[in-house]
């Protein structure tokens, strides 16, 4: 539950991301590689502003429609996982670019990517129950996080 990818994770994650640019014939340009980089890095997941903010560190002429442009580019090739919020606050998720279940604080918008052990055997069932064949899910859990609890 460490909220920072381990330098090696974050590491094949990116090179990962990089290879999946390469076989679609998209530019890795230094900046876009830095968006990756970002995403790739980090647990935490930000929004399209904060990667553009770490971004912008390294390379200040970065525009927020080039963070944008990439970050889709990475959710159309799979690489990123979109997390939609109803007031628009995306958030994206680039260490699992797979579907996992979250833990979303109401408070202070932390969200974690906690492992269940019964999510398989939960697939199992809910195709049991109505003969779907089930493809991928959305579990999102809302609540509030162990600081935002001490904080009242
Ligand atoms: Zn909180
Ligand atoms: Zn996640």
């Amino acid at each position: 539950l460490n909220p920072r990818v381990s330098a090696l994770a974050a590491k094949e994650r990116l090179s990962e991301m990089a290879a999946k640019l390469r076989r679609h014939a998209i530019r890795t340009t230094p900046q876009r590689l830095a968006v990756l980089k970002v995403l790739a890095g980090s647990a935490n997941h930000p929004t399209v502003e904060e990667i553009y903010e770490e971004v912008r560190r390294q390379f200040p002429t970065t525009s927020l429609a080039t963070v944008y442009k990439t970050v889709s580019l990475l959710k159309s090739l799979e690489e990123v996982l979109e997390l939609g919020f109803p007031d628009g606050s995306n958030r994206y998720d680039g260490s699992r670019p797979y579907p996992h279940p979250h833990v979303i604080c109401t408070k202070c918008r932390k969200i974690m990517d906690p492992e269940l052990v019964n999510l398989d055997e939960m697939s199992a069932e809910m195709s049991r129950k109505t003969g779907y064949k089930i493809m991928y899910h959305r579990l999102d859990f809302f609540g509030t996080c162990p600081q935002c609890q001490q904080r009242r």
